[in-house]
């Protein structure tokens, strides 16, 4: 059951309604293979709960629309987490991801083999 899209968990109150909402192009939507959906008309901005540190979060039209529309995020997938914790993650994957190159690009070890040897 997918509504995230079609029922925003809640309108954040903005000044101006009319800002806070972005046209949807619905033929850049990723349905997912095989899958059926209904795009909405608009995309609002919403608020939301990291579900790691609990913050609240908006989740704005633009976001929302880069995220299906550009990087062609599947359109049940929505923003869980906040800013904070998205670039701690980030920063983790990064910094793991830099390791394993480190690795890849280190010579072996010229004691490898001895302690490889079985005595
Ligand atoms: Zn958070």
């Amino acid at each position: 059951m997918c509504l995230s899209l079609r029922k925003p968990m809640k309108y954040a109150r903005t000044k101006n309604k009319l800002q806070s909402r972005l046209p949807v192009d619905s033929t850049k939507i990723n349905f997912g293979k095989g899958g059926f959906g209904i795009a909405p008309e608009f995309y609002y901005d919403q608020e939301f709960e990291c579900i790691d540190c609990g913050a609240k979060e908006i989740w704005t039209a633009p976001q929302q629309k880069w995220w299906y529309e550009e990087v062609q995020a599947y359109y049940c997938a929505k923003a869980v987490r906040c800013k904070k914790c998205r670039a701690k993650i980030k920063q983790k994957r990064d910094e793991q991801k830099r390791h394993m190159e480190e690795m890849a690009k280190r010579p072996p070890h010229p004691h490898a083999a001895f302690f490889r040897k079985d005595t």
